[in-house]
C-alpha cells in the first residue's frame, strides 16, 4: 500500500475476505452471538484459507507479510463478524510475545500450532492486576531444571479453546516489571485449568475466561527471552497490535454506516425517506469523517510499524481513535435505526455491544491516553 492505494494483492486479499465474512462468517453471527460461543469450524476455515498466517515470518512457514496487510484483513472481517476476527486476533496477540523473544524452536512450535487451526492466549491481566499489569500476582519459581507456576489470569480470549497460552509470571518480587517473565504454557500440562466462561456484553462469538495455574511446571526451554524481561515484551507485544485492534474497530465502525445508509434510503418519514433529512443526512457525514479519520491513523500507525519507525504514540492514538469512532458510530446507527435499531432482529445492536469492547481491552482509552500524553511530555 502507497498512501491509500492497494496493490493488487492486498485488492485480492480483502475481496477474499470480505467473501469469507459475508458467506460463512455473517451467517453464524446470530446463532453464536447468543450462544456466546466461537463457531469453531469457521475459525478452521479461515485458518486454511491462511487468514492467520499474514504476519507470521515466513521462514517459519507463515506469509510474512506487513502489518498493513494484516489491518486490511482485519478490518475487512470484523466489517462482517469482529467476534470470530477477534479470535484470530488473539491467537495473533499470542504469537507476538514468541516473534519478539523466542528461540527458533518455539517460533516453530507456535506457527505449526496457529497454521494448523489450533487457538492460542495471551494471559498478562489478573483479577487484581488490569490497567497496572505489573501488579500481577502470579508466581514463576525455579525448580528442577525449569519453573513452577502458580496463580490466576483474568478475562483471557480464546481460554477455553486454546492451546498453548503466553503467561507473565512474577520470578522475582520486590523489583517491579524487572521481576516479570514470560513463558510458553501448553494447555495440557497438569495444572493448568480454564475457568468459567464468561458471559459478556459483546464479541461474543470470542470467549473469554480465567486460566488457573496451579503448580504448573514448565521446562527452563518454555521461558520466552531472559528472566526479567517480561514486562518489556508484553508492552512491546502490546504496542504493536494496537494497530490490529484498531482495524478490528474501524471494520465495525464501517459496517454500522454501511447499514445506515441504506436504511435512511428506505425507511419512510412523513412521506419521504430519512434520507431526506438534513439532520440525518448530518449525522451520516459525521459517522463518515470519523470513520475515514480513524482509519488514516490505523494506517499510518501500520506503516510505521512496516517501515521500522517509533510508533508507540501513533499506534495508542490509532487504538484510541479508533474505539471511541466505534463506539460513537454505532450508537448513531441505532439512533438511525431507532426502534428497530434497539431489537435484537436487526443486527445493528450487536456493532454498538461488540464496539464497547474496543475502549477497554488490550489498554482502556484512558491508558492510550497515558501513553500518547506520556510519549509528549517525555
Ligand atoms: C472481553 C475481554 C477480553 C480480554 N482479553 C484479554 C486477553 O486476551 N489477555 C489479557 O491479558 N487481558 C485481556 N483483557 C483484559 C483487559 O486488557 C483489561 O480489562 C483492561 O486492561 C483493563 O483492566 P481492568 O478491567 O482491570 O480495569 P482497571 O485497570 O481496574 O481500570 C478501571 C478503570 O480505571 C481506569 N484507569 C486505571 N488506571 C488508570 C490510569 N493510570 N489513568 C487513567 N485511568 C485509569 C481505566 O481506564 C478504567 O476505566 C480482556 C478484557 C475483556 C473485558
Amino acid at each position: 500500500m502507497s498512501g491509500f492505494v492497494l496493490t493488487k494483492d492486498q485488492r485480492d486479499l480483502k475481496r477474499l475476505a470480505a467473501e469469507f465474512g459475508k458467506q460463512v462468517m455473517l451467517p453464524a453471527a446470530k446463532e453464536y452471538d447468543l450462544l456466546g460461543e466461537t463457531p469453531l469450524e469457521i475459525y478452521k476455515q479461515a485458518v486454511e484459507i491462511g487468514f492467520a498466517s499474514v504476519t507470521l515470518p515466513a521462514e517459519y512457514g507463515g506469509l510474512g507479510l506487513d502489518m498493513t496487510t494484516q489491518c486490511l484483513l482485519t478490518e475487512e472481517l470484523s466489517r462482517w463478524e469482529a467476534g470470530i476476527t477477534n479470535a484470530l486476533g488473539a491467537s495473533s496477540l499470542a504469537s507476538k510475545p514468541i516473534m519478539i523473544a523466542g528461540s527458533p524452536a518455539q517460533k516453530q512450535y507456535a506457527v505449526d500450532m496457529i497454521q494448523s487451526g489450533h487457538l492460542a492466549a495471551f494471559g498478562l491481566t489478573e483479577p487484581d492486576a488490569g490497567s497496572d499489569a505489573a501488579a500481577l500476582k502470579t508466581t514463576a519459581v525455579r525448580r528442577d531444571g525449569g519453573y513452577v507456576l502458580n496463580g490466576r489470569k483474568c478475562f483471557i480470549t480464546n481460554a477455553p479453546y486454546a492451546s498453548f497460552f503466553v503467561i507473565f509470571a512474577k520470578t522475582q518480587k520486590n523489583i517491579g516489571t524487572h521481576g516479570i517473565t514470560a513463558f510458553l504454557v501448553e494447555a495440557d500440562r497438569p495444572g493448568v485449568s480454564v475457568g468459567r466462561h464468561e458471559d459478556k456484553m459483546g464479541l461474543r462469538l470470542s470467549a473469554a475466561a480465567d486460566v488457573i495455574l496451579e503448580n504448573v511446571f514448565v521446562p527452563e526451554e518454555n521461558r520466552l527471552g531472559e528472566e526479567g524481561k517480561g514486562f518489556v515484551i508484553a508492552m512491546k507485544t502490546l504496542d504493536a497490535s494496537r494497530a490490529e485492534v484498531a482495524a478490528a474497530a474501524v471494520g465495525i465502525a464501517q459496517s454500522a454506516l454501511d447499514q445506515s445508509v441504506e436504511y435512511t434510503k428506505n425507511r419512510i418519514c412523513f412521506g419521504k425517506p430519512i434520507s431526506k433529512l438534513q439532520a440525518v443526512q448530518f449525522m451520516l457525514a459525521d459517522m463518515e469523517i470519523q470513520t475515514q479519520a480513524a482509519r488514516s491513523l490505523v494506517y499510518h500507525a501500520a506503516e510505521l510499524i512496516d517501515n521500522g519507525l517509533p510508533y508507540g504514540l501513533m499506534c495508542a492514538a490509532a487504538k484510541c481513535m479508533a474505539g471511541d469512532t466505534a463506539m460513537k458510530v454505532t450508537t448513531d446507527a441505532v439512533q438511525i435505526f431507532s426502534g428497530y435499531g434497539y431489537m435484537r432482529d436487526y443486527p445493528i445492536e450487536k456493532l454498538m455491544r461488540d464496539a464497547k469492547l474496543f475502549q477497554i481491552f488490550e489498554g482502556t482509552n484512558q491508558i492510550q491516553r497515558v501513553v500518547v500524553s506520556g510519549a509528549l511530555l517525555r
